[in-house]
């Protein structure tokens, strides 16, 4: 009899894991990548369209079905619901029974749950957003350029401090560096806290040396135009204003009862499997398994793995 094998999302991870799938598996498998999108998209290259480098949103996605082995099935729908007793994944045009499922749907923006975020904010870890900040960095001649990383986790730590040193980069390429104050504001102690404070001591040095100021410790609770309010009431005017949204995981995730108070879906470090209780490693669910930005995987120092696509091409 033929398994069926559902990967749930083609970003970083599912499809490395239904390609990984499709080299080692060699009985009656029917791998299936079930995506909402069309494209896969490089979050990567955000960065690199803030600064003028990226051109154009076909470097930044590419049809999937480029990207797929031949064989490969896609099933272009959105996940609805995921039944994980029974192993079924309800999408938007159909219900499909799995032998196992892989769910690997990353993280969900929500920028809408900071007042005035869409409205005063450009978001730079959204492709548009990224195209909308090279416009203004262009055009920019004098003032503040605040940063701003609104609630932890997101996607790729580092990401909005390579932003703040590219942009400082651009500016001073443009030879009006001395017009321009630069600053990060971060709900975290230091930059990177999940690589420990010796590697955040070393970053801040980083950002000193371009003078780039840093201020930790911030979680903002508010946005209006050209000014950030935080929760100690402290208000902050800036010129331009470019932002990480708060991330969570998919909704279809979360309405499966799929979380924990991690907010995202506990795994065992090695085997990817779904845990009921971190602590003790039981799995839940055999044959269901989280991988990249999904999973919240606690470490052993008490700290969740970063989310990184590193870390999901290695999971699967
Ligand atoms: C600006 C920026 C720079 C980065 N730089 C790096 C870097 O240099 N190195 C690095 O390792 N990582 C980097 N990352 C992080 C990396 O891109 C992510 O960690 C990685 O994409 C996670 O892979 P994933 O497969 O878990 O999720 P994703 O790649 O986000 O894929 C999830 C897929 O699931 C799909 N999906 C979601 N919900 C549904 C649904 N309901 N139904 C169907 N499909 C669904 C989505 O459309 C998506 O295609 C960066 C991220 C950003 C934003």
């Amino acid at each position: 009899m033929s398994k069926t094998i559902l990967v749930l999302g083609g970003g970083w991870g599912g499809l490395t894991a239904a390609h990984a799938l499709k080299g080692k598996l060699l009985g009656d498998y029917r791998i299936a990548v079930i995506e909402k999108r069309q494209s896969f998209v490089f979050y990567p290259s955000f960065l690199r369209a803030m600064i003028g480098e990226t051109t154009g949103l076909k470097y930044i996605e590419s049809p999937l079905k480029n990207l797929l082995k031949k064989d490969l099935e896609i099933i272009n729908e959105e996940v609805i619901r995921i039944d994980p007793e029974t192993k079924t994944v309800y999408t938007n045009a159909q219900t499909i029974q799995a032998d196992y499922i892989i769910i690997a749907m990353g993280a969900e923006l929500y920028p809408e749950t900071i007042p005035g975020f869409n409205e005063h904010c450009l978001n730079i870890y959204d492709k548009q957003g990224a195209f909308d900040i090279h416009e203004k960095l262009k055009t920019f001649t004098k003032g503040k350029i605040a940063f701003l990383v609104t609630r932890t986790p997101f996607r790729c730590p580092p990401a909005p401090y390579e932003a703040a040193m590219l942009a400082e980069w651009f500016i001073r390429e443009k030879g009006i560096r001395n017009d321009v104050e630069i600053s990060i504001y971060t709900p975290e102690k230091f930059p990177m806290p999940s690589a420990g404070e010796q590697v955040g001591e070393a970053f801040k040095q980083i950002l000193n040396a371009h003078n780039i100021q840093f201020f930790p410790e911030n979680t903002v609770t508010k946005i209006e135009d050209h000014k950030i309010i935080f929760s100690n009431n402290k208000e902050v005017s800036c010129d331009l204003l470019i932002g990480v949204p708060p991330h969570g995981a998919p909704k279809a995730i979360v309405e499966s009862g799929l979380t924990n108070s991690s907010g995202y879906i506990p795994v065992h470090p090695q085997t990817m499997e779904m845990l009921d209780n971190v602590e003790e490693l039981t799995t839940r669910f055999p044959g269901i398994y989280a991988i990249g930005d999904s999973a919240g995987i606690m470490l052993l120092n008490g700290k969740y793995l970063p989310k990184g696509g590193v870390f999901a091409e290695e999971e699967a």
